[in-house]
């Protein structure tokens, strides 16, 4: 192939690995699971809470549970003081009696709040099972999406690799020269600047080359541009 023509392979295949970089940055599979990834690590948090929400309550039940231990030592106490026989006094009889009614109170309160403790601990032990199962589900989605991803990046890196031996191969063969005028012109024209021209067609602006341009193209040595757009037209039929 002509050197000319090379050139203009090189810019096309210049194009498809900044697109493939692009797409890269932008793999659909991988804004999925980084979003995926997101949401499990909020849901692992929201598992940890559960699992403090239901130590506590555990420990207030332990707590509980000992207070009901000791109140009840008390009242056994009291108990056995007011029937001891040794109290005469009404006064005193009446104070004892009325320690007795306020601890009794204590015991039955607490053992409403042992109740509802326990009621927690069941619900809660209930929550985490289901938490437990659901994170095993989204564990395994997130694996999956994973797999999913990586195989798009290899695929597109495997693709861009391609294209970036076919460039190497491209420069190894374009005069350097051409390679420079071609680096230039790409910096000024920040787009396509060699365009293919087919049939007196710019390929890049669309506009039509007077007849004495395909002559001048295919002078050896002549670099022709385009009057309009100013790339440099490269003869593509
Ligand atoms: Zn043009």
């Amino acid at each position: 192939m002509e050197q000319l023509q090379l050139l203009w392979e090189l810019q096309e295949i210049e194009r498809e690995i900044r697109q493939k970089e692009k797409e890269l940055q932008n793999l659909a599979s991988v804004i999925k699971y980084k979003q995926q990834k997101t949401a499990f690590l909020d849901f692992l948090e929201e598992k940890k809470k559960a699992e403090e929400r239901y130590a506590g309550e555990k420990k207030s039940l332990k707590h509980y549970e000992i207070e009901l231990q000791n109140i009840s030592d008390t009242l056994k106490e009291l108990n056995s003081e007011l029937y001891s026989g040794k109290i005469s006094s009404a006064k005193e009889l009446e104070s004892l009696e009325k320690k007795v009614r306020s601890k009794e109170k204590e015991k039955s309160d607490l053992e409403e709040k042992i109740l509802a403790s326990m009621e927690n601990l069941e619900n809660g032990e209930k929550e985490i099972a289901e938490l437990k199962i659901r994170e095993k589900e989204k564990k395994e989605a997130l694996q999956k999406s994973n797999t999913h991803a990586r195989r798009d990046v290899a695929n597109v890196r495997g693709e861009l690799e391609l294209l970036k031996g076919k460039q190497d191969e491209l420069m190894r063969t374009i005069d350097a020269h051409l390679i420079s005028k071609y680096r230039e012109l790409n910096n000024r024209l920040q787009g396509r600047c060699i365009s293919l021209v087919k049939k007196g067609f710019c390929g890049v602006c669309n506009v039509s080359l007077p007849s004495s341009f395909r002559s001048r193209m295919l002078t050896p040595g002549e670099l022709v541009f385009c009057e309009n757009c100013g790339c440099l037209l490269v003869p593509g039929d």
